[in-house]
């Protein structure tokens, strides 16, 4: 069977299709309608037309920021903000008549990885991404584990610090708020006086603030994905989102996590992705 991925995003939906050895053979891509959730149901509706033409048998994925609630089945957490308590699975599926995979952004990253990409001979792999946001996913013999209520893999909720910064989601010293991209500019200003994004900060070596902002991102780095290891012993990691392009997590960054981890032996892979940007719509294709 073919199978079709759409990765919904804030500002655009892109959709693939794949043939049944998961060969790209269509690849396209529209605005996303701001603020207006039938339009963004219809714009979905006319890629995933475009995509299956002359195609009789498909599957349809759908990869977007936020998770489908167990409780209530409507969308949370999402970025776009339209969507949020929409139920956006059963329109959807009433839509094409046949069931739909929806997945976070974090699971079809990590399904993409571990199935198509940079950790595809690893059997456990924790994927992670770094950006805006922070988030993670976990791929067992290549399915999503999701957990008894879905939030398995939220690794930036988990509690680096107690009582440490406020986090939107309602805790405070979650490890979003201390090595997502924009807590990392924050911590810098605070430091410095200066407001630089991630890419001007780490050309600032020769600021005397310099050392002590890269301990810091590292010493967090590395307890909070040595917490995965002592718990998951993933046979690879993977680093996706913005700052997975920050080459010093991938020596010094990695040396922090080793330290920290509870065993005499550690040696699991911290690799860069190799899927980029298309991670997401490859693990929606892929979620069937
Ligand atoms: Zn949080």
């Amino acid at each position: 069977m073919h199978k079709i991925g759409i990765d919904l995003g804030g500002t655009k939906i892109e959709g693939i299709l794949l043939d049944e050895s998961l060969n790209s053979l269509k690849r396209t891509r529209v605005s996303t309608p701001q603020n207006d959730y039938s339009s963004i149901l219809n714009e979905i509706s006319s890629l995933v037309n475009d995509l299956s033409k002359n195609i009789s048998e498909f599957s349809i994925g759908i990869c977007t920021p936020g998770a489908i609630s167990k409780k209530t089945g409507l969308l949370k957490n999402s970025n776009t903000r339209c969507l949020i308590g929409k139920p956006i699975q059963q329109d959807l599926e009433r839509k094409f008549g046949k069931t739909i995979s929806i997945e976070n952004d974090a699971n079809c990253f990590a399904i993409s990885e571990a199935t198509i990409g940079c950790a595809k001979d690893y059997s456990v792999v924790f994927g992670v991404i770094m950006g805006t946001g922070v988030g993670g996913g976990i791929v067992i013999d290549g399915k999503i584990h999701h957990g008894r209520t879905n939030i398995a893999g939220e690794w930036g909720h988990h509690i680096l610090h107690q009582n440490g910064n406020q986090c939107y989601c309602g805790k405070k010293g979650c490890v979003e708020t201390y090595i997502s991209g924009p807590a990392l500019e924050n911590r810098w200003e605070k430091l410095s006086g200066k407001k630089q994004d991630l890419a001007e900060i780490i050309k600032e070596k020769e600021n005397p603030n310099y050392l002590q902002w890269k301990k810091e991102f590292l010493d967090n780095f590395g307890t909070s994905l040595a917490n995965v290891i002592d718990i998951l012993d993933p046979d690879a990691i993977v680093l996706g989102g913005g700052l997975s392009n920050i080459d010093f997590l991938y020596d010094e960054g990695v040396k922090n996590v080793y330290n920290q981890v509870f065993s005499d032996l550690v040696d699991t892979p911290i690799l860069k992705n190799s899927l980029g940007d298309s991670a997401g719509v490859f693990g929606a294709a892929l979620l069937n």
